[in-house]
């Protein structure tokens, strides 16, 4: 008798042994490879721009807007943050709306504007 399945195909970064009809997945996997393609989409789309913006601006700013002193490394969005700018319904990519900052500068704004930290308006 031929084998009616096979193991599910699982999802990425999953290894899964659901014996599930050739070529298809299991319910879970299919829930998750999903929810990946959805995310891997929403990720892919933003990385390309976000590799264009951060390009950009580091161009306009190849030394931090903070400490003027060490090689800015970070495209950030500032004065207004992406969202914002998005809301407002300007390009959030282009470069105008950033600034070039170093490593320790970006971690230090980022901190500050974490939500819920006194920053908070
Ligand atoms: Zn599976
Ligand atoms: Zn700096």
């Amino acid at each position: 008798m031929p084998r009616a399945g096979k193991v599910c195909t699982g999802t990425r970064g999953v290894r899964c042994t659901e014996v599930v009809p050739a070529g298809t997945r299991c319910p879970a996997c299919t829930r998750r490879a999903e929810e990946q393609r959805g995310s891997a989409r929403a990720r892919g789309y933003d990385h390309r721009h976000e590799t264009r913006f951060r390009r950009a601006v580091l161009e306009l700013h190849p030394i931090c807007q903070l400490c003027g002193r060490d090689v800015a490394v970070h495209a950030d969005h500032h004065p207004v943050d992406r969202r914002t700018l998005v809301l407002r319904g300007e390009d959030p990519n282009d470069p105008r709306h950033g600034r070039g900052l170093c490593a320790s500068c970006h971690s230090a704004e980022t901190a500050k504007a974490q939500p819920g930290g006194w920053n908070r308006r």
